[in-house]
């Protein structure tokens, strides 16, 4: 059975990125699905947000609806690319069935579309049969899959995030989608839980590095802690600070290739924030920067001059780890 005509995704809306060079016009959307698979990131809070006791059948009606419900309210014509977010993975076939990939090639055939996912569900021949529905010919990579790999450092993953999957199931994906002729987009994430500032700042540097040359883009964001997460509950007991801004641009500038990042409740308590004094200008500097790729402006604002510029000096030198076991 269908659901009904009203359904509508978890949200959506129209924006512009940086992509191959240029702005382009974007549509994200996040759809509400069976939910997450893994569902235990320390992080998250989308994975709470999930279709529970469905059949295949009603669970593929629902998610069709909700594609529907974009395409009627949007201007698909006028979209470049189409960014599609679950609480999940859009290409776990239980959480997403193939009917709805069918929907959404047909819907927006002709865009770029981002799809992110874990990595086990990066699967050839998946990758292969949705390209050829969204490709008409008109872009040269008509399909990207986004994966969260948060970092290179397989510890600081798994102590710090519970992500569930390793660098080398990260790298099976990429030649998985490189096989399809697929292009790779990585999400990192600029401070987990149980890292000092300047441990966080050293393993965006060095996971930058490892990425160089391996994906085609880089989108950094910078952990913002959310309602009913684990982290929320560290956060509350003094245990957990989001990063600075001043290390957001210190990676930014110093990062080998070009990275994307919209800082999510930045300068916010529960975002990557400074002082509140000097907060807007470094978001406005990363968001430009994000968006044009010219550097200039956030090496501008990385030496300006704030009393908490000391503060964040002090941190980065007098912060200390507090170990967790690496055996059990
Ligand atoms: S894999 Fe993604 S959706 Fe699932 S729990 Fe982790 S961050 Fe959340
Ligand atoms: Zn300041």
């Amino acid at each position: 059975m269908l659901a009904n005509e009203e359904e509508k995704p978890l949200a959506f809306w129209q924006g512009t990125d940086r992509h191959e060079s240029r702005e382009q016009k974007t549509l994200t959307i996040i759809l509400k699905s069976a939910g997450c698979s893994w569902n235990r990131c320390l992080m998250c809070s989308y994975r709470h947000e999930r279709y529970v006791g469905l059949s295949k059948e009603e669970l593929a009606g629902r998610l069709i609806w909700q594609l529907r419900f974009v395409a009627a309210a949007i201007p698909i014509k006028d979209v470049e690319i189409v960014k599609l977010y679950t609480s999940g993975s859009f290409f776990d076939p239980d959480e997403v069935p193939c009917a709805v990939l069918e929907e959404a090639g047909a819907l927006f055939r002709g865009k770029i579309i981002i799809a992110e996912t874990r990595p086990e569900y990066v699967n050839e021949d998946i990758l292969e049969d949705f390209t050829a529905r969204i490709d008409d010919g008109a872009n040269a990579k008509p399909l990207y899959v986004a994966i969260g790999l948060e970092t290179t450092n397989d510890r600081i993953r798994e102590k710090s995030i519970d992500k569930g999957f390793s660098s080398e199931d990260f790298n099976q994906a990429v030649r998985a989608a490189r096989n399809a002729g697929v292009g790779i987009k990585a999400y990192l994430l600029m401070k987990p839980l149980f890292l000092t500032e300047k441990e966080a700042v050293s393993d965006m540097k060095q996971s930058l590095t490892d990425l160089s040359g391996v994906v085609d883009i880089v989108s950094m964001n910078t952990c913002s802690v959310q309602r009913g997460t684990d982290m929320e509950r560290y956060w509350k007991q003094g245990a957990y600070r989001p990063p600075y801004l001043w290390s957001v641009a210190d990676v930014l500038a110093t990062a080998p290739m070009e990275v994307l990042c919209d800082p999510l409740g930045g300068g916010q308590s529960r975002g990557a924030h400074n002082c509140g004094e000097c907060d807007r200008d470094i978001i406005d500097a990363i968001k430009f920067y994000s968006l044009s790729g010219d550097r200039s402006v956030i090496k501008a604002v990385s030496n300006q001059e704030c009393p908490c510029r000391e503060e964040w000096e002090l941190v980065l030198s007098q912060e200390m780890p507090w170990c967790m076991p690496l055996t059990r």
